[in-house]
């Protein structure tokens, strides 16, 4: 490890990634200094927390101190074409990621998996299975728990499963995680890009660009977009597809999940129904995480054990309740259209939808036909109800509701036994709610209190 005695560290952004990246440079004998636009107001937690291990802080404001350091370390809620970033910039500072700096010193083994959608499900299984082998394997990243926050425990012979965002990625250095998983590539935060998918294509790219011949990169050969990016790529490849045999990785097939060795022999891991989690775009993650579990050698039984125990995570197709035979559940975060399109592939039942919110410039033609095939009705919430209404009111049943609570209950009242009631909402959830973990809730509370 480098050493970082009296380094002077400025850490844009105070929250999460901010605290974490500030407390390990404490850890490791540097001088953080953390900086945040918002109000003192709006960080009393935050604020504690630095009193607590005595980091110095402004908030409100970046002053002309935050120049003042050997580098900087963003947070990924940090827009990369701020102001602050621009500046340092131009002053010649260096200005790094927080998981670029949690990475330089951690001993462990890195499994960074990206992608638009699937990581938080992707990487908590990828750690609920290396620690089912008896294995360590940590969870970080945008998960929850801020890379930084871990780094200085993992030992050499350990594992974090790590979430990586683009806007992580946006600022890496020699970021070289062991393993890469490259989960899917759809339009999505096209804001924080200038709306320009080659450049978040890109960034996403950014995954692999440190790695070498001892690495791996694990993709998504369904993926168009992935495919013809990973040529770039020095790490071994391993693809993993729910449509056809692979030559190298995980596919499934005929109901059984295979894996392909890099001799191109394949063997039978388990069977997709042993696989706990719904929908083919679970299978698709899934797949993934047994490539790395083969690549460390892990049994295909416990694999097996694994995959069948794992319980998802929360706001992604999560059952809340079964009541008279309607399934109520919570998607709140899906937050795009294409989670939507594989929330309504994972039903054979009808669907009544709850859909809107803030929209993020959907094209809902990507869901139309589902929609027909599968859709009894929708209810329109949030900013882009009419939006919502105008596109598929031709097509299926649409009213506009003022709260998700009414949703809920007209929902109830008008789903027959063996309906779904879905929660998927294809929007960001500001407009009416604090984010999609609140939106999520207030669902689930409303479900609950049905009678
Ligand atoms: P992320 O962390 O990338 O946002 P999550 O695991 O939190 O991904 O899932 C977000 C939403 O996307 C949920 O609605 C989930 O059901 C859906 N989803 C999960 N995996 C995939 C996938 N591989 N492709 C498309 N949608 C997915």
């Amino acid at each position: 490890m480098k050493n970082y005695s009296g380094k002077r560290i400025t850490v844009i952004g105070a929250v999460r990634s901010g605290l974490g990246a500030a407390k390990l440079a404490k850890k490791i004998g540097a001088v953080p200094f953390v900086s945040d636009i918002s109000e003192r107001k709006n960080l009393k937690n935050m604020i504690a927390e630095f009193d607590k291990n005595n980091i110095e802080y402004e908030t409100g404001k970046h002053s002309g101190k935050v120049f003042e350091c050997d580098f900087m370390v963003t947070s990924p809620g940090v827009p990369s074409d701020a102001d602050v970033l621009i500046k340092a910039k131009q002053k010649g500072i260096e200005v790094i990621s927080e998981i670029e700096f949690a990475s330089e010193v951690c001993k462990g083994k890195i499994i960074a998996i990206t992608g638009t959608n699937g990581k938080t499900t992707t990487t908590s299984l990828c750690a609920h299975l290396i620690n089912t082998a008896g294995l360590k394997c940590y969870s970080a990243g945008n998960i929850g728990t801020a890379f930084s926050e871990i780094a200085l425990d993992v030992q050499q012979n350990e594992y974090v499963a790590l979430e990586v965002s683009s806007f992580q990625l946006d600022f890496i250095k020699n970021f070289k995680p062991e393993f890469g998983i490259l989960l899917n590539i759809t339009p999505d935060h096209l804001n924080r890009y200038n709306n320009n998918f080659d450049n978040y294509i890109s960034s996403k790219a950014r995954l692999f660009e440190n790695q070498n011949e001892e690495d791996y990169l694990i993709f998504n050969q369904d993926d168009a977009v992935v495919e013809s990016i990973v040529k770039n790529s020095w790490a071994n490849k391993l693809k993993f597809s729910t449509k056809t045999k692979v030559d190298y990785g995980s596919y499934s097939m005929d109901g059984n999940i295979y894996f392909a060795n890099e001799n191109n022999e394949s063997e039978l891991v388990c069977k997709v129904s042993d696989l706990n989690l719904k929908g083919e775009h679970n299978l698709s993650n899934a797949l993934s995480v047994v490539s790395v579990a083969k690549l460390l050698k892990i049994e295909n039984d416990v694999i097996k054990t694994a995959l069948s125990s794992f319980k998802g995570v929360e706001h992604r197709l999560e059952l809340v309740k079964t009541l008279n035979g309607i399934k109520f559940i919570n998607d709140s975060k899906a937050t795009n259209i294409n989670s939507v399109w594989y929330a309504l592939q994972s039903f054979d039942e009808p669907v009544l939808l709850i859909l809107g919110g803030q929209d993020k410039g959907n094209d809902y033609n990507e869901i139309k036909d589902l929609v027909i095939k599968k859709v009894k009705k929708i209810y329109a919430i949030g900013s882009s109800a009419e939006k919502i209404y105008n596109f598929f009111e031709d097509l299926v049943p649409v009213e506009i509701i003022e709260s998700l609570e009414k949703c809920v209950k007209t929902a109830r009242d008008d789903a027959q036994r063996g309906d779904v009631v879905l929660l998927s909402p294809a929007c960001a959830s500001f407009d009416m709610f604090k984010n999609y973990e609140d939106r999520g809730r207030k669902f689930k509370n409303a479900v609950m209190s049905l009678s």
